[in-house]
């Protein structure tokens, strides 16, 4: 795997430990995470500030028991969530999402494909699939899009993207992200907003598509 060059920027982390980001953006985080040591570290750093903050505010007389057994709930692992191991190009916390079965993939033409994980109007999170040398069509964004590369990698005008790397696109930014050469360019992307894009068809196919 080549050196991730692309990461989570501190102030999403930091949402992401406090349990504040949106789900759409959790589960990109999550996923980087599974991949990245870098940020793992990060993320561990802002978990230890997290609990820093929690032992000075905590003045409470509690028995030294009573503390161990908080501590102890503390760092236990959410009962009711099964752990799911990577398949394949999908780490696990994108299994979870695919409840352990292969993602159904649905065509938006050109070759392109897509798989809706989640979706409501608070914002998507769907994997992209791009065959080699393809572009996904120039576009604006109204809100925050958030892709990282799960397979493959691709270019745009802002630099060049591989496994493990996230791109951060707003509504400053118009794109055309193109697959390079190579293993067909598989992508796990978040938005809270509809994607704009700027030539007639796609913006035709949009509400068909959910893009
Ligand atoms: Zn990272
Ligand atoms: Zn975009």
């Amino acid at each position: 795997m080549t050196e991730i060059t692309h990461h989570i920027p501190d102030a999403l982390m930091a949402a992401y430990t406090t349990g504040s980001l949106r789900e759409p953006y959790a589960l990109v985080v999550a996923t980087h995470l599974s991949m990245c040591l870098e940020c793992r570290a990060s993320y561990e750093a802002h978990q230890a500030l997290g609990g820093a903050v929690l032992e000075t505010t905590c003045e409470a007389d509690v028995s030294e028991a009573l503390k161990s057994d908080v501590m102890a709930l503390l760092d236990a692992p959410v009962a009711d969530e099964p752990v799911h191991k990577r398949s394949g190009v999908y780490p696990g916390p994108i299994m979870a999402a695919l409840k352990g079965r292969a993602p159904k993939w649905k065509s938006l033409g050109l070759g392109v494909r897509q798989c809706i994980l989640s979706g409501n109007a608070e914002g998507s999170v769907r994997l992209l699939y791009i065959p080699p040398g393809q572009a996904v069509p120039d576009h604006g964004h109204n809100g925050l899009e958030m892709t990282l590369v799960l397979q493959g990698s691709f270019s745009d005008e802002t630099g060049w993207f591989g496994v493990g790397d996230v791109e951060l696109a707003d509504q400053e930014l118009e794109h055309t992200p193109i697959a390079d050469a190579g293993p067909p360019c598989i992508c796990l992307a978040a938005t809270d907003a509809p994607l704009r894009f700027n030539s007639f068809m796609p913006r035709l196919l949009q509400p068909i598509f959910r893009i």
